[in-house]
């Protein structure tokens, strides 16, 4: 995946030390003015949910105060103004994530329901018995479950390329898991345990060449790496907005125009038809006929404004500093020797995901003890149950950085572990 710098024009980005100037980003984000048990918020959870800057915050309230109304129903000003801010954001969604066509950008609420409308949808009318469908070994749950329960419905084989010890998938097991039967591959881009950045243009050539459609699971790229879904023309790309400062309850479906054409409707309802009677309904184009009922257009309007605050530093920028963001911690981690540090542990091909287990000490007992040092992590097991298993352990604790973190919260976090290993 091609992640150098695209726009390194951002003043607040200092190419010599690789370096965005955090002291003026922390600034936009008022909830990093906080402090959590009397100490300064290290708020390391951002795989979990990124903090929003104030834009983000006003455009909300901007919205509620001054243009309200339904979308897409009513021709007065309101409506029109409403209606024009939620289809702008189509729009701009589609040219963040590489120019594709708008009409393939569909609003979900979240990753999750991005991949369950895949399984759900095309899932139902193109997977039958016998057929394989090709994961990997460390997806979350929510491109896991989705076609488990599909699987099930319709008697499919699930197959799971293998994750080798340094974190990364086997991709010679891949080639070899690879046949006439695979119907589909659905990978996640950049993994929320491992923070491994996945060879995904070479999974999709090859899924290509074997007739497979394929899905990619943009929770953790999206928001930190350049994803260029035209590039790598995935035929599906699902992502949220919560993880990279926009509002909750948004996500994202891509999905090739052609494809999605071709695909039933996910849910029924209002603003999806195009005519109903009592006892039949036609469709709408797409990518209305996904979104039935009333959308949260009130957040789309503010998620408007994270992509512009991602926009103006550069997600070429972003990626460059959470490299240097890795490394460092990646360095500083690795100096316990009473840790298992997990993942590539190399910041060319990890984003700023730091998972590790300590021998003695529980990954809650350890999230506990730093939150008292106002330190943000998580422990448990991630959603990926299954990555859990493999590694033999219940539980791990995750550092995950952004674009408001320097290396100044990672020698935080360190300090504070070390506190712990006292404690214990
Ligand atoms: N996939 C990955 C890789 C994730 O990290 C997450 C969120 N932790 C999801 C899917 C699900 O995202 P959401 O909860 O926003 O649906």
């Amino acid at each position: 995946m091609d992640t150098t710098i695209n726009d390194a024009k951002s003043e607040i980005y200092d190419p010599s030390r690789k370096m965005l100037d955090v002291s003026r980003i922390r600034e936009d984000f008022p909830i990093l003015q906080r402090q959590v048990h009397g100490k300064r918020l290290v708020y390391l959870d951002s795989a979990a949910t990124s903090q929003k800057p104030n834009c983000v915050i006003n455009a909300l309230s901007f919205f509620y105060r001054t243009i309200n109304a339904n979308i897409h129903r009513g021709v007065h000003t309101l409506s029109e103004e409403s209606s024009s801010a939620y289809e702008a954001l189509r729009e701009k969604i589609a040219n963040f994530i590489g120019g594709v066509d708008a009409r393939g950008i569909v609003f979900t609420r979240n990753t999750t329901e991005s991949l369950n409308m895949v399984a759900l949808s095309w899932g139902k009318s193109n997977i039958k018995e016998g057929d394989e469908i090709l994961l990997t070994e460390m997806e979350h749950h929510s491109n896991l479950v989705p076609w488990i329960l599909l699987a099930k419905e319709t008697g499919a084989v699930l197959k799971h390329i293998p994750v080798t010890d340094n974190g990364t998938l086997d991709m010679a097991a891949f080639y070899k898991l690879l046949n006439k039967k695979t119907k589909l591959v659905s990978v996640s881009i950049v993994s929320n345990v491992l923070g491994t950045i996945n060879p995904v243009e070479e999974i999709i050539d090859a899924a290509h060449k074997n007739g497979s459609v394929t899905v990619l699971d943009g929770a953790q790229s999206v928001p930190h790496i350049v994803t260029d879904a035209k590039t790598l023309d995935c035929d599906f790309l699902a992502f949220s907005a919560h993880k990279m400062l926009g509002p909750t309850g948004i996500g994202v479906l891509y999905g090739k125009p052609e494809i999605l054409e071709q695909m039933e409707p996910y849910l029924g309802g209002g603003g999806m038809i195009e005519q109903v009677e009592l006892c039949n309904a036609t469709w709408a184009e797409i990518p209305w006929k996904f979104e039935a009922g009333t959308p949260n257009y009130a957040d789309v309007a503010a998620f408007s404004s994270a992509i512009d605050y991602l926009e103006r530093i550069g997600m070429g920028v972003i990626r460059e500093h959470e490299k240097e963001i890795t490394e460092y911690a990646v360095e500083k981690l690795l100096e316990f020797d009473d840790l298992i540090l997990y993942g590539p542990q190399d910041p060319e091909i990890q984003a700023g995901v730091f998972t590790f287990f300590h021998n003695k000490i529980h990954p809650h007992d350890l999230s506990t003890i730093l939150d008292r040092d106002g330190i943000a992590i998580r422990a448990g097991h991630h959603c990926a149950q299954p990555l859990m298993m493999k590694y033999k352990i219940p539980a791990t604790a995750r550092a995950s950085a952004y674009i408001y973190n320097d290396k100044e919260d990672i020698d935080e976090l360190v300090e504070s572990l070390n506190k712990a290993k006292r404690f214990f």
